[in-house]
């Protein structure tokens, strides 16, 4: 008993300086968003003490909301039949995992998929374990993955070398064209012919255009292959309705819960194809994982109630009308958009351009640093050109945070001009370490000192 301030306040500590800082900064991780109280409170909530292996009753399934939430109907049911879990006393669990199933159902569902046709998963961990069940439940080791190249915008999990997909899959990997730095679709399906695919792999983690979803399922269905659309960047605006969306083209959709949609950390597997679904619970558990996380449920239940409010929906399209600022005003003010620019919650600066008087340019790590003591947190990323993942010459950044917080168009021309001050002062230059030469960046401290007031 007894509050974590009075048991250990060092992590408590810790937790409130954290606070503090993701109020005190600019956070433009495209990745990140900040969860409402809402799901906090479901996520410190006495779910967390629970096990429960295994998955609700199938039919909980086909069931509308108002009847997964009918307790006495599915208690008496529950003590008449033999329920499918593992463990006893997981009779709530069982209410509140239908109805994150459902509430993500009703998210996803499209005027030609319904709800009840949506087989959904709620029960992988985060993003990684979601896609490596979904080639764990479809395809066997050895067979071939089509999925687009890190260095281009692509996940770990879409088949790098390092990663578990890269492994244990032959993979093939489609990158952006030389000239337009977009995806070249006729190039995809010539590989996807020639490779003949299981899986072929859309959706992106800092490629920032949205994926033609139409063509491609063409590719796929001209050579055989699942086409699985992970649409953990986007999840939000899909759903929101604002992008459009892969079901009823893709075979199975995966994405996170922790990025635009703004809820727990975890990760969701929707499938319209049931037979394909089965072997995703199977994949998952027992397959991937053990006990699900059932706080984590309730937090996604809440989720999905939100993200069908016209709240989420502004929000959402806000989010896209404030990247597009984010954008315009950083090439107006000369910095180079890698991939030609975006239209989705992302977008990437070409820092090599900003060259110091030695010719070194600036690198997507330094320039990331750099901004860090301005004020503003970005990820250095890699964007076409780079040559491996350990040398970015890019930053990535994203708007989901900032709209959260009230930032609008005029509030982002503002923030364009803050990155590309700072950035436009550095002067790179090159020193000998002891490891060889490396790449330094100089900066003007008094356009950081101003820009630092302007963050404030
Ligand atoms: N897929 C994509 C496209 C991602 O961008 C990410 C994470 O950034 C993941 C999967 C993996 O998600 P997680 O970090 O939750 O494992």
């Amino acid at each position: 008993r007894g509050k974590l301030a009075d048991i250990d306040k060092d992590v408590d500590e810790l937790i409130q300086i954290e606070a503090e800082r993701q109020v005190r900064k600019l956070i433009l991780i495209p990745s990140e968003s900040s969860a409402p109280q809402a799901i906090h409170e479901a996520l410190g909530s006495v779910l967390q003490n629970l096990y429960a292996e295994g998955y609700p009753d199938e039919e909980t399934r086909f069931m509308s909301e108002a009847e997964i939430l009918d307790y006495t109907a599915r208690l008496a049911h529950y003590r008449r039949y033999a329920d499918p879990r593992y463990y006893k006393g997981v009779e709530y669990a069982d209410v509140i995992e239908s109805l994150a199933r459902r509430r993500c159902a009703e998210a996803f569902a499209t005027p030609t998929v319904s709800a009840s046709q949506l087989y959904v998963n709620v029960q992988a961990l985060s993003g990684a374990p979601a896609n490596n069940a979904v080639y764990h439940a479809l395809i066997n080791p050895g067979d071939t993955i089509l999925g687009m190249n890190l260095l281009h915008g692509g996940h770990l999990t879409h088949g790098s070398s390092v990663n578990r997909s890269g492994k244990l899959y032959n993979v093939v990997h489609y990158n952006v064209a030389p000239g337009t730095e977009q995806i070249d679709y006729d190039a995809v399906e010539a590989l996807a012919k020639e490779h003949k695919p299981k899986i072929i792999v859309a959706g992106y983690s800092s490629y920032p255009w949205a994926p033609d979803w139409e063509r491609f399922r063409l590719i796929a269905d001209s050579c055989g292959a699942i086409l699985m659309a992970d649409i953990s960047h986007i999840a939000g605006m899909v759903a929101a309705g604002v992008l459009p969306s892969p079901v009823g083209y893709a075979h199975v959709i995966t994405f996170t819960t922790h990025k635009t949609l703004c809820g727990p950390r975890g990760a969701c597997i929707i499938t319209n194809d049931a037979a394909i679904g089965r072997k995703i619970d199977k994949a998952v558990f027992p397959g991937e994982q053990g006990g699900p996380h059932v706080h984590v449920f309730a937090a996604l239940a809440t989720t999905f109630k939100l993200a069908r409010t016209p709240e989420f929906r502004k929000l959402q399209q806000q989010i896209l009308d404030n990247c597009a600022a984010l954008t315009k005003r950083l090439q107006e003010r000369g910095l180079r958009i890698a991939y030609g620019g975006t239209n989705t919650h992302l977008g990437n600066v070409d820092c090599k351009t900003i060259v110091g008087a030695d010719g070194t340019p600036l690198s997507g790590d330094m320039a990331a640093r750099i901004l860090d003591v301005a004020g503003i947190v970005l990820n250095r990323n890699t964007i076409p050109g780079d040559k491996t993942a350990l040398f970015s010459s890019g930053i990535r950044y994203g708007t989901p945070w900032m709209t959260q917080r009230g930032l609008n168009e005029k509030d982002m021309i503002q923030v364009a001009d803050i990155i590309a001050d700072v950035l436009l002062a550095c002067k790179p230059y090159s020193v000998e370490t002891r490891q060889g030469p490396a790449a330094r960046a100089k900066i003007d401290f008094r356009v950081l000192e101003d820009a630092k007031k302007r963050v404030r």
